[in-house]
């Protein structure tokens, strides 16, 4: 099977993050891969390891490719970046435009994505990906089978107290949820192997597209402001023994917190 994986490098969680400008964020140089979308790798390689082919990391950013070296350490084949000045600006309906430039003329059977990206959890790239491909796709999934790629697979969601299933024909797109599988963790060899594996880099001309088409003056969506979320008051200690420190409690709830 021909399977290509969207991943997204994110802000590491504990990574300091300051509100620099209304537009601009000023983030702690500290990354790592999109939490979803090492399910999704982790499913590409399972489907690779049944069927051969080829498993594909595939990245829009213009600075890091951990994601991608993270994706060959797991066991991905190749790696792609799509780099390019004029994408600075872009939103997700542009990121979305150059993935699918890139993946229009590829003989894929199936496009993985994380279910969103951690740090603008906007969850919009992997099924406008879809849409502009023109294949069907299925969100949040937990579960997928397959026996013959040619007949279709099943997939597995999550709904609302209970699950779904769904058969799906190929070429298709789905983004992966927590639950589908236990993403590996790469081998210390395989981790080397990765830090000096080549990184295929490809620009907006190189995909047919101009600044105009994909990248900031193609964006729908801009940040108009950030806020930095308020700050937290400091913790009050309640010294006194019981009875006296519940009373003073539902007080300061009552008077001061003002929540009941
Ligand atoms: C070069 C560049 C410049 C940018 N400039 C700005 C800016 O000026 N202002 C601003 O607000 N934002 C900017 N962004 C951020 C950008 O709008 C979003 O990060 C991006 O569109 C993805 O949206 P999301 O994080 O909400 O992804 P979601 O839609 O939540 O992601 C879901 C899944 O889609 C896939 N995916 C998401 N992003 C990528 C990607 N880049 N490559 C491959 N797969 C991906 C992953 O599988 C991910 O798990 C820029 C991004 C890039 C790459």
């Amino acid at each position: 099977m021909e399977i290509y994986v969207l991943v997204k490098q994110v802000p590491d969680p504990e990574a300091l993050i300051k509100v620099k400008s209304d537009s601009e964020l000023e983030i702690e140089n500290k990354y790592f891969t999109n939490f979803f979308d090492e399910f999704a790798i982790e499913a590409g390689l399972k489907l690779k390891e049944k069927f051969g082919g080829k498993v594909t990391v595939l990245t829009v950013d213009n600075k890091k490719v951990d994601a991608l070296r993270r994706g060959i350490a797991m066991g991905a084949d190749d790696a792609i970046q799509i780099t390019d000045p004029a994408l600075e600006g872009s939103d997700q309906f542009a990121i979305a435009k150059a993935l699918a430039a890139y993946l229009k003329d590829k003989p894929f059977d199936l496009i993985l994505a994380g279910r969103q990206a951690m740090d603008d959890d906007a969850g919009i790239v992997g099924p406008a990906v879809a849409e502009l491909l023109g294949i069907p796709h299925v969100n949040t999934i937990l579960g997928l089978e397959v026996d013959d790629p040619k007949k279709g697979v099943k997939v597995i969601r999550e709904v609302e107290g209970g699950k779904e299933i769904l058969s799906c024909s190929l070429p298709a797109l789905f983004t992966c949820q927590k639950g589908l599988n236990n993403p590996r963790i790469p081998q210390v060899m395989n981790v080397m192997k990765a830090m000096k594996a080549q990184i295929k880099k490809m620009d907006l001309a190189a995909l047919g597209l101009s600044a105009a088409d994909a990248g900031g003056q193609a964006a729908k969506i801009k940040v108009q402001k950030y806020l930095p979320p308020p700050k937290r008051l400091p913790v009050k200690m309640i010294k006194e023994d019981f009875p006296e420190n519940v009373k003073t409690l539902v007080k300061l709830l009552r008077e001061e917190a003002k929540v009941i």
